[in-house]
């Protein structure tokens, strides 16, 4: 029980909390030890006094040599396996903690993306497993053995004279009393700092993806000076924080510290009064030294400790988010996709709801609406990028929530605005659609998408690399290798967002072609929104507000006197277009 909430606390896999447990065994063995050490001290020195005051021989050297070499020995395996079991087996929990984040990300719903910010993932990767690298290897299994060896330590001493004990200890549950008293501001201020930086990383991340517009508006000034205020906000934040743990750190030490002085008045005052001799107090004086020591280092460790609790609190949450699990069998009969009342949320705010209406094999299902309505809402939905909260969607009768979201995947196409390019050949981003394809399979799928003809004018045809996310191609280029993709894939159901950057009229014409062969005998569900699509479709599904307003064929729409018949109206006014 425990064990689970020290795992959770500090993101450990089984393995890193296996691991913990033995840094922490060599601490306390190494801190006996090295107590162990201070013990022949006070006996070496116990012989001298006593040669010193009464004149009696020296004692013989043998046992003094012989106990300081097994010290040494025994100090020098002990470090040795506390080092191993700390610092040598912290890079393993890294990979694996990594590792296994990469296989959570890889079964998280897909929409979780949209949700997260990219720069945030990519840091709770990186940065926040760095961070707890640190606390990892030098601060976990160093802590707690450090509390378990002064545990044992401390009743030792209580049993051998409790007043000096007191005297001696009384420091140590003050100092942890006042950092842990301070936790809260620390992990506030370390909060405060993480999402400074964020900022800062955000605002970079964003200049450079707008720097075209930003120098085609004359903004440089404006965006650096924005930027610089927010890096000088970090630092501020940053110092301020260190600052206030700085503070309350070194507070800490001093006040431990203390406890040697109350232990020499304390000390003297009993030699005195002739409770204790001089041996005891020289003896509580060696092992403050050293009980000190581990604690010395630990006020730090805490500090980071609870600097990096918002590191593992991040790490946590990512590795608790559900991942969309689901049968690896679909066996759909047919590729109807239906909508059975359909609520959803993203947040708290519902923005489905009580959404039904069927897409049928073979037919082009348009759906249209405001902007904000709900159309892209439902195609996510409709591939499960996002699980339904009230509701069922069924694929040739099988509920789609009950299917793992790859093995559904494998059915889908998607052609959305937004394409991904990866930096390579446009063979090899064609190729994406179907893994194994051959080379006249995708040139084959080139054709019928009409890429053939800006193909042929790249330098090296399809061998061109087309830069980073396709940098050298235009919209309608890009759109029309997506196409090709799908059409490589030819998977039964295809979902489809229009663009809504207007195309010059030839791309368009050629995307409307090569589109055209592709749905052929396909469940297709688009996001519409020129009107030659709509006209095309067989059923439309007017969205709004969340709900469904209207369905029917577009005929059926325009004799009534709906949103759709305004919506056609609005649009004719605006572009000039006809509807049938
Ligand atoms: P449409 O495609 O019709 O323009 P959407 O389905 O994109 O509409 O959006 C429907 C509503 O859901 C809008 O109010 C939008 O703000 C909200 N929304 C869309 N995507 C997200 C998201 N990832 N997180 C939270 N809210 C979202």
């Amino acid at each position: 029980m425990f064990s689970k909430k020290f795992q959770r606390k500090y993101a450990l896999t089984d393995q890193g909390l296996r691991n913990t447990k033995k840094g922490a065994f060599w601490t306390v063995i190494v801190n006996l030890v090295v107590m162990g050490g201070m013990g022949i001290l006070y006996l070496l020195t116990g012989g001298f006094m006593n040669t010193l005051i009464t004149g009696s021989p020296l004692p013989s050297a043998m046992l003094p040599i012989s106990l300081t070499i097994l010290f040494l020995v025994l100090s020098f395996l002990t470090h040795l396996q506390q080092y191993r079991a700390t610092y040598g087996l912290v890079y393993n929990e890294v990979r694996e903690t990594r590792l296994g984040m990469a296989e959570r990300l890889r079964r998280l719903p897909l929409g979780y993306f949209g949700k997260r910010d990219v720069a945030d993932l990519t840091e709770t990767l990186m940065g926040d497993v760095n961070r707890m690298e640190h606390v990892w290897s030098h601060v976990l299994g160093y802590l707690y053995g450090a509390y378990i060896s002064t545990a044992i330590i401390a009743v030792c001493l209580l049993v051998y004279d409790w007043r000096l004990a007191i005297a001696c200890l009384w420091g140590v549950p003050v100092a942890f009393g006042l950092l842990f008293g301070s936790r809260k501001m620390a992990a506030r201020a370390s909060e405060r700092t993480k999402k400074a930086a964020l900022r800062v990383s955000d605002g970079i991340q964003e200049a450079l993806e707008n720097v075209r517009e930003i120098r085609a508006t004359n903004q440089e000034d404006l965006y650096l000076e924005r930027l610089y205020r927010k890096i000088d906000e970090h630092e501020r934040i940053m110092t301020r924080g260190e600052l206030g743990t700085g503070v309350f750190v070194n507070a800490a030490s001093v006040i431990m510290r203390l406890g040697v002085a109350t232990t020499i008045l304390t000390g003297a005052g009993l030699i005195l009064s002739g409770q204790i001799d001089f041996m005891l107090l020289f003896l509580f004086l060696l092992v403050i030294t050293r009980i000190y020591a581990p604690f010395d280092q630990s006020l730090a460790l805490i500090a980071e400790m609870i600097i990096s609790q918002v590191s593992a609190d991040r790490i946590t949450e990512l590795y608790e988010t559900p991942t969309a699990a689901g049968s690896s069998r679909f066996a759909p009969e047919g590729h109807d996709i239906v909508f059975e009342h359909v609520d959803f949320a993203y947040d708290e705010k519902e923005v489905l709801h009580d959404v039904s209406f069927t897409a049928k094999e073979g037919e082009v299902t348009a759906l249209v609406g405001p902007s904000g309505s709900g159309k892209s809402t439902c195609a996510r939905l409709a591939a499960r990028l996002w699980d339904v909260t009230k509701g069922r969607i069924l694929v040739g009768g099988v509920d789609i929530s009950t299917v793992d979201p790859e093995v559904l995947l494998t059915d889908y196409s998607m052609v959305f605005q937004d394409v991904v390019l990866f930096d390579d050949t446009v063979m090899e981003n064609i190729r994406l659609g179907k893994r194994g394809a051959t080379d006249a399979e995708v040139i084959a799928a080139a054709q019928a998408a009409n890429c053939e003809e800006f193909v042929s004018r790249l330098p090296q045809g399809y061998d061109t690399p087309i830069g980073e996310n396709g940098a050298r191609l235009s919209g309608g280029e890009r759109q029309r290798i997506s196409i090709a993709r799908a059409l490589l894939k030819d998977a039964p159901i295809l979902l489809l967002d229009e663009a809504t950057a207007s195309l010059d009229v030839e791309n368009e014409t050629k995307v409307q072609e090569a589109l055209s062969r592709l749905l052929r005998g396909k469940t297709v569900l688009v996001i519409a929104h020129r009107m030659r699509t709509v006209e095309a479709a067989d059923k439309i599904i007017v969205l709004s507000g969340g709900q469904v307003a209207e369905e029917g064929s577009p005929s059926d729409l325009m004799s009534r006197n709906g949103l759709f018949r305004h919506m056609v109206e609005l649009q004719k006014q605006s572009s000039g277009w006809r509807l049938r």
